[in-house]
């Protein structure tokens, strides 16, 4: 147990992940089994993933709309794989206002099939496309075993849905939609991550192919954190997503979809944070700066509070800024619980610092402290957020190097995903049994396959393709893919 009343890292990971969640205060339990109340603090940092979020996706060329929460249970039935993949997770509704339904209605855990049908009565000609929409949603996955945002009955996301004229374009989308993940997730959320491929087995349901985003968390586990889908044609044949193309012939449009979900919030607790609590990227904070006020006495406290308005007269409009002047709190308790609520920088302001007229900024994430005097206070402080952002990045990508092994012999394989659990780069024939019996034997899966030339874009940070022997079963191997345990 840290000073701060956290579970150590060391002592119990799962705890210690619960611990920052209740002491930050971001989510609670529900009285519904599964389902999660994101507290004000957490809805707080979904805002500004939703915000970063929701411009990138505009600046791609995409609108938002909203479509139902209930969705035909005949409309789910109609692709074959993706009924059988979604059906045992589905809440379904029977009645309404007392009556039987005629059809069984499914809460949506996804919104290719109702958005879908939609699209065939929108799209008539190769002049409606592409056509590119996002919604922003909560879906329902029946799950068995939940945990606070990275795996609740009900989530929050967004699913972007595309239709397009041609195959080439719809695997353009599908990249580029990627590609924003991977930047938002290293840019905004300080989080290095693999781009690559699924394999058949961890594909999406109803997928042609399935790209995505893997994250590692301080305990070596891997965390997909974002999908991007190519669809082909897979949906637009059974719901009938057709245009006209200029010679007045129909085709069959080709689809993507992609989405991030509240799990990133879990990928940003367990990327960054620390023993005494949470630790936000500045970027993502919701308050970047937190002032605090120290007195002993009434007259050093109406002198402190006259700098103090000075400072936020200074700060306010380019900061996201919180004065801290409660009275019935002690400073040193109010550092704690700013420490605890993961604020990138908190500036201590008493007497001393009016003397010298400064302030002392102390950074979250490494408990710098620096003296600045207020005149390169707006520009100390836009340093220091820079710096921590940065630095936050680099940690995480160390860390993940630190923890990243090449492994040939499969008993080193299994002792090491028992022992020390981290990514592991090993070599697989390809055979979905391969997959299979590894991951029953360990528990470990197959994370990414690195993209390749014949892809046409490459996974940084993968080792080259390199040939080699498959690790169970020795057979030849064109490369090496990325293995991990996985929440
Ligand atoms: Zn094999």
């Amino acid at each position: 147990m840290s000073d701060y009343g956290v579970t150590t890292r060391d002592q119990d990971f799962s705890q210690w992940y619960l611990d920052v969640i209740q002491k930050a205060e971001l989510a609670d339990y529900s009285p519904v089994r599964g389902c999660m109340v994101i507290r004000p603090n957490g809805y707080a940092i979904w805002e500004k993933v939703q915000a970063a979020l929701d411009r990138m996706i505009k600046e791609t060329g995409h609108r938002n709309a909203y479509f139902p929460l209930f969705i035909p249970e005949s409309f789910l039935k109609k692709e074959a794989e993706h009924v059988e993949g979604f059906a045992p997770e589905c809440a379904v509704v029977t009645h309404g206002g007392g009556a039987a339904l005629e059809e069984p209605l499914m809460v949506r855990p996804t919104s290719e099939t109702i958005m879908y049908h939609m699209y065939a009565k929108w799209i008539k000609s190769y002049r409606d496309l592409p056509l590119l929409l996002n919604q922003w949603a909560n879906v329902v996955r029946w799950e068995m075993r939940t945990r606070l945002f990275l795996r609740t009955t009900e989530f929050l996301w967004q699913e972007g849905h595309t239709a397009h004229a041609t195959a080439e374009e719809a695997e353009e989308e599908t990249v580029k939609m990627l590609r924003v993940y991977e930047s938002f997730a290293q840019d905004h959320m300080a989080v290095p991550v693999y781009i690559g491929k699924k394999t058949d087995a961890e594909k999406f349901k109803g997928a042609v192919r399935t790209y995505c985003i893997e994250a590692m968390m301080q305990d070596g586990k891997a965390l997909q954190s974002g999908t991007s889908h190519n669809l082909g044609q897979n949906f637009s044949r059974p719901f009938e997503v057709r245009y006209q193309d200029q010679n007045q012939q129909w085709q069959y449009c080709w689809q993507t979809s992609w989405g991030v979900s509240t799990r990133l919030l879990g990928a940003l607790i367990m990327a960054h944070s620390d023993d005494n609590g949470l630790v936000i990227p500045p970027r993502l904070a919701p308050t970047e700066v937190v002032v605090v006020p120290i007195w002993r006495s009434d007259e050093q406290k109406s002198a402190v509070m006259a700098y103090v308005n000075e400072i936020r007269g200074l700060l306010d409009g380019r900061f996201r800024l919180h004065i801290d002047d409660r009275d019935n709190f002690k400073p040193g308790w109010k550092y704690s619980e700013w420490e605890l609520k993961g604020l990138p920088v908190r500036l201590e302001v008493g007497p001393k610092d009016l003397e010298k007229r400064g302030a002392m900024v102390v950074r979250r994430d490494n408990r710098q402290k620096e003296s600045i005097s207020i005149d390169g206070l707006v520009d100390g402080i836009r340093r220091v957020l820079d710096q921590m952002q940065a630095d936050l990045f680099q940690k995480a990508f160390d860390f993940r190097t630190s923890r990243t092994r090449f492994l040939d012999s499969y008993e080193e394989f299994q002792s090491h995903m028992q022992a020390d659990p981290g990514f592991v780069w090993a070599h697989w024939c390809g055979s979905a049994e391969c997959e299979a019996t590894v991951s029953e034997q360990t528990k470990a899966t197959i994370r990414i396959v690195p993209f390749d030339e014949s892809d046409g874009l490459e996974t940084p940070g993968a080792p080259a393709p390199q040939a080699g022997k498959c690790i169970l079963c020795g057979k030849n191997s064109p490369r090496h893919v990325l293995w991990a345990k996985s929440y």
